[in-house]
Parts: C-alpha cells; structure tokens; sequence
C-alpha cells in the first residue's frame, strides 16, 4: 500500500480494471476497491467443480475492433466459441438469430425466397397501421409466427409487461438472415477467454493494488484522501444520494444448479424459453463455454425482475423519463471535479465488453 495513488478507482469490474491497466501502462498508479468480495464485477466467473460458472450471466466476448481483439489476445488467449443460442417453445426447438434454419423448423421451407414470401405476407396484415406499441412493431418486421413462437414470451418476460403495454422503440429492427447460419453475432471476432474471465481481469489488475469488500460511499472521506483523482464506476444515482430520484433498472435472478450425474443438460451454452408460462427467460450450461468434458455439469436459470434498492441492478431502463433524469445526474457529474464516472452504472448505458474497453481507450492519461 502506497501513501498516495494517481488514481483511486472504485469498481473492479471491466471498466476499473481495464482503466487500472491503462493507467500503469502510462506509469501511473492505481488502488482499486470493491465493495464485492472478489473483482471482475458481472464478468466474474465462480470456479465450480472445476466449470467456469458467469455468475452473474453469460458473458460472450465479441468485436469487430482489431485494436481492442489484440488488446484482449494480449493478456489472454481465446478460445473458437461462437455463439449459436437456441430457443424452446412448447418442447420444440428453433435456432436463433432468425435464419433460414428458424424458417425450415417453424414452416418447413427450405429456399429463402419462400421464407421470403411467407413474412412478406404476415407483415402485411397489419394493413400498413403505424405500430404504436412493441407487439405492433414486431409484427410489423417479421409477421405473427416469429413473433409468437420466439418474441412475445421471452420478451414479457424480459421486461415484465404485455408487449402491447411496451413501446415500439425498444425494438427497431429484427435482424433476419436468408442463410443457414446460426452464428448470433455478425462481429469479425468472437470468443472466450480460455480458463474464464478471471484470467483477463487478474492480467488487467497485476500492478494495481486492490482491496475487496469496501463500500466507497460509506468510507468515500478517507478513501478520497488516498488519491489525486477517483475513477467511479457505481451507480451515478447513488452517487448523488439519489437526490433527484432513482433510476430505472432491470434485475435478473441466477439460479445455479449443480447436476452431478449429468455430464451434458442440453447440449448448448444458451437456450432460451419464449413461452411465457416458463418462468426463466433462459438456461445456460455453462461448460460448452469452453468445451469442457467434466463428468458433471452446472446450468443455471435466469429470471428477469423489476430492481428495487438492494437488488443488482443489470440492464438500464433507457426509456425518456430515465433518460431526462440520467441527464441531470450527469450535469452535477460534469461540474465535480477530480473524478471520472465511467461503466455501464455510472453511465447508465447498457455497454458490451468491448464497448467498455473502448470507452477506457478514450481517456487520456
Ligand atoms: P460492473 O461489471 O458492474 O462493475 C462495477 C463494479 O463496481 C462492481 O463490481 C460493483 O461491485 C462495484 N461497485 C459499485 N458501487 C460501488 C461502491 N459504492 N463501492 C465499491 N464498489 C462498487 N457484454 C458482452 O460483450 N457480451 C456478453 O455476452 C454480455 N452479456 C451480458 C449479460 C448480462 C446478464 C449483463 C447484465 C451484461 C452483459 N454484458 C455482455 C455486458 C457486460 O457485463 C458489461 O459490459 C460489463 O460488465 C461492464 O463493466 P463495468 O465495469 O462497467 O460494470
């Protein structure tokens, strides 16, 4: 432990750590805390029976950025994994993202231009109606059978309201592919850190000094005093005291379950359940992150849930009353000075990983 730090960076999540990284690159030094007891924030892995469990949900690194694909090959290799969820609707299962291997499974067609003709005609029937909720919108891009079978549950589960009560703009469009391919994201590279997300961030952190369960904001005086500048990367909201009320979040609840006499649950990492009367929104399995072929397996079921103080706060609610009152918190933000609000909390944007390591990529040390 120093006297004095650069930087006092309170989060070790991607944004805390990568910034910790960056800035000892630049030969500046970093404490960073935590309020939880381990680092990596949600990309933290729980080593269970020797599988990597996404304790706090499946994390898939993906970028068409050479710059930050190098950045991360740097401190640790990746694996081959590409994401190919599949969704399970009334003991039937469909590939996603919506392709020509969806199409064959809902509607037997097996060339793209009947696909082609079979959403042309279900779109239609809205009869040109501007969509006015999420439902509407939905129909609108890819007709009535993608949106029962594989939106409307998983999607009201999501956000825990009926679509039609959801506005239209959460849904812009629905990517759609005339191919036979699976592969969810169109980025150039794709994979996962080999022995887990641990390895990247323990890289990241290896110059910092770090100290675990410790709250900022119940010690923020005498931590303030240990560095010339703060990195925040908490909620912003929270910052404040709240003082202009909170900010709207989702939560999710994890379900992890341990199956000792199975050595394969379901075959895939990812496997959504769009039907609504399914409570969990998805199960993950999480050895095929990294083709494991332990004896044994751990899944884990994910359920979507309104925030409330004191629960996770995951995905922000981006809708204009949050938005309006993101804004005010930031303008009090910007007028502080020796402090960085950075990440996905004190932003209040939802970011991929790569977007994170971008954003650090900004700062100028
Ligand atoms: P966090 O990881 O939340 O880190 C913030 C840290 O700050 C936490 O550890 C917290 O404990 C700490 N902290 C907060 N307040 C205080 C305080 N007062 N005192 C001390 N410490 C504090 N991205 C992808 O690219 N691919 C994916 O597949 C993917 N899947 C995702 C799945 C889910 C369910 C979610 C929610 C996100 C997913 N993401 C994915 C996004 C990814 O999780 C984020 O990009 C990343 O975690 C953001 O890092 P962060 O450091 O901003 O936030």
């Amino acid at each position: 432990m120093r006297e004095k730090y650069d930087y006092l960076i309170v989060g070790a999540g991607l944004y805390g750590s990568c910034f910790a990284h960056q800035a000892a690159l630049h030969g500046k030094s970093c404490l960073v805390i935590d309020k939880r007891s381990h680092i990596g924030g949600n990309l933290f892995c729980n080593n269970t029976q020797g599988i990597n469990v996404h304790q706090y949900g499946a994390h898939i690194f993906h970028t068409s950025n050479k710059k930050i694909w190098d950045y991360v090959n740097s401190l640790v290799e990746f694996n081959h994994y590409r994401n190919a969820p599949i969704a399970k609707y009334k003991d039937r299962i469909y590939n996603l993202p919506f392709n020509m291997n969806t199409f064959y499974q809902l509607w037997g067609v097996d060339t793209p231009s009947k696909a082609k003709d079979i959403i042309h005609s279900q779109r239609l029937e809205l009869n040109g109606k501007d969509p006015v909720n999420l439902e509407e919108q939905a129909l609108s891009l890819v007709g009535h059978d993608v949106y029962e079978t594989l939106i409307k549950g998983y999607t009201e589960k999501q956000w825990g309201r009926s679509a039609t009560e959801l506005p239209a703009f959460i849904i812009k469009r629905i990517p759609i592919r005339f191919q036979f391919d699976n592969n969810y994201f169109n980025d150039t590279y794709q994979g996962i850190p080999k022995g887990g997300y641990n390895i990247l961030i323990e890289k990241m952190l290896e110059k910092a000094d770090v100290k675990l369960n410790i709250d900022y904001l119940s010690n923020k005086k005498e931590l303030d005093q240990l560095a010339n500048k703060v990195v925040y990367t908490g909620m912003i909201d929270e910052y404040f005291d709240y003082c202009y009320g909170k900010l709207g979040y989702r939560t999710l609840n994890f379900e992890h379950i341990e199956l000792l006499n199975n050595d394969n649950y379901q075959g895939n990492a990812v496997v959504n359940y769009t039907e609504k009367k399914v409570p969990f929104t998805r199960i993950i399995e999480h050895k095929h992150f990294e083709f494991g072929n332990q004896p044994h397996t751990v899944i884990t079921k994910e359920y979507s849930g309104e925030w409330c103080e004191g629960a996770e706060p995951y995905y922000p609610i981006n809708d204009n009353t949050n938005n309006s009152l993101y804004e005010k918190y930031k303008y009090k933000a910007d007028k502080e000075s020796n402090i960085i609000f950075g990440g996905r909390l004190a932003q209040f944007k939802y970011f991929d990983m790569h977007d994170i390591i971008n954003e650090v990529f900004k700062i100028k040390f």
